[in-house]
């Protein structure tokens, strides 16, 4: 089992493999085991309502009246968000939308425009 890359984020030797990905036991740092595959393209993909794939930049519109965390106020359906930023996460876009501010989204709730 030698042949495991050390853990990138804190360099341990004692990492294991967890299905497809390596696991280090020292920091809980997971990634994945195939760097063909991670090198291609951006760790995740990540899609909207529709299945288009999302990228950085991308303008979307919300599919549904969001109501924004800690406010009363509303993201109306249709309301386009541009230049979105990809996150990890439970919200996975991140986003500035006008007369709201900054705020994160969910990409299932969202359509690429
Ligand atoms: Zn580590």
């Amino acid at each position: 089992m030698s042949a495991l890359p050390p853990c990138p984020q804190c360099n341990s030797e004692y990492t294991y493999e967890d299905g497809q990905m390596l696991v280090c036991p020292e920091c809980a740092h997971e990634w994945s085991a195939n760097p063909e595959a991670s090198a291609g393209k951006d760790e995740k993909v990540i899609k909207d309502s529709v299945g288009n794939t999302l990228q950085d930049g991308d303008t979307v519109t919300v599919i549904k009246d969001l109501k924004v965390k800690g406010s009363s106020l509303v993201v109306k359906v249709g309301t386009k968000v541009k230049n979105i930023r990809l996150v990890d996460g439970d919200h996975d876009i991140d986003c500035k939308i006008d007369g709201i501010g900054a705020m994160k989204l969910k990409s299932e709730f969202v359509r690429k425009v």
